[in-house]
């Protein structure tokens, strides 16, 4: 039986730490870390997440300025708006929750923020210095993987992980983490041959698929650690619940460490989105 890998309680942690250094920030420094947080449409989704993001903000004393736009919003009126907040002294970070509207180009939104403002780690820039380990803004999802991984097994060298998905957000974030961390990195995706070979030799086993229950129990080797990334909403007994990609119950049986869905990885990204934020504003101050 496995050890639930508890990512409330370390983002919990982990903002307590971030509190403390934001009322230094002000303190000693006089500096409010602040973040724009751009919301275009009424996706009831993003309006979680956004409405989550602000109120973790308020509870570590970062200042957030919410901007909600219409549906019928156009690319240039965001892009208009990115550019005042580029050049906004007072904004360390910007967030354009995403997906925005479909007269909209996302890449476009995205390379229009200023990688020193890019708390959510997209603009190319950004992954580029990722790719030749020279890390600024590190996507918050696989960040906050990365940390829960490290504290469950200090040091991940030579550690055979498999990264499951291949997106810009996570797989690819994650799997470069990992092989910065002296991992043996595979990732698979919808046309690898015989994924449940591959997640059967896995130490680390990260799952970003976005299937529920995607991962069985057989394919998981005894006493790896897994990371369930997906967010997977099902109906069960007439009732809408959150799952993951993985087969909880099962996987538990096997893996040495599991994150539950929900309370696993996804506290931990809003907390990384704080640690982003907060490391913004010190590098445009010059503390760091
Ligand atoms: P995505 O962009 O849809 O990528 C999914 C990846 O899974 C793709 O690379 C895809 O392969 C691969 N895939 C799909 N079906 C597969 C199959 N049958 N076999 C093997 N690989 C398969 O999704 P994402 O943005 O990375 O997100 C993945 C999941 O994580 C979603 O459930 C999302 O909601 C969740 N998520 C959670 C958080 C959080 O904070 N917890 C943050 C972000 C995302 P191809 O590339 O070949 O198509």
């Amino acid at each position: 039986m496995s050890s639930v890998i508890d990512g409330k309680q370390f983002a919990d942690d982990l903002c307590e730490k971030l509190k403390a250094e934001v009322s230094e920030l002000e303190a000693q420094h006089q500096l409010l870390p602040c973040i724009a947080v751009v919301l275009v449409g009424e996706d009831p989704a993003s309006q979680v997440y956004v409405r989550n993001k602000v109120r973790r903000c308020e509870q570590l004393g970062i200042r957030s300025i919410e901007h909600r736009l219409g549906d019928d919003t156009t690319e240039e009126a965001l892009l208009a708006l990115i550019d005042e907040l580029n050049n906004d002294s007072a904004v360390h970070g910007i967030l354009v929750q995403l997906p925005v509207p479909e007269q909209i180009n996302d890449k476009a939104v995205l390379a229009a923020i200023s990688p020193a403002k890019d708390v959510d780690g997209f603009h190319v820039e950004n992954v580029g210095a990722l790719t030749v380990g020279e890390n600024q803004m590190v996507p918050c999802t696989p960040l906050g993987s990365l940390m829960m991984l490290q504290d469950r097994l200090g040091d991940l060298s030579g550690k055979h992980a498999v990264v499951i998905g291949r997106s810009n957000i996570v797989g690819k974030p994650m799997a470069l983490l990992l092989l910065q961390q002296s991992c043996t990195v595979t990732i698979v995706h919808s046309r690898t041959k015989n994924i449940e070979a591959l997640c059967q030799q896995a130490d680390i086993l990260v799952a970003a698929v976005g299937r529920p229950h995607f991962v069985k129990a057989d394919w998981v080797k005894p006493g790896a650690v897994v990371i369930d990334v997906g967010i997977n909403r099902i109906e069960q007994d007439g009732k809408s619940r959150l799952v993951g990609d993985v087969d909880f119950d099962a996987v538990s049986e096997v893996a040495s460490a599991i994150t539950p869905v929900p309370g696993g990885v996804g506290p931990m990204t809003i907390a990384c989105l704080m640690y982003n934020t907060v490391a913004a504003a010190k590098m445009q101050q010059g503390l760091v």
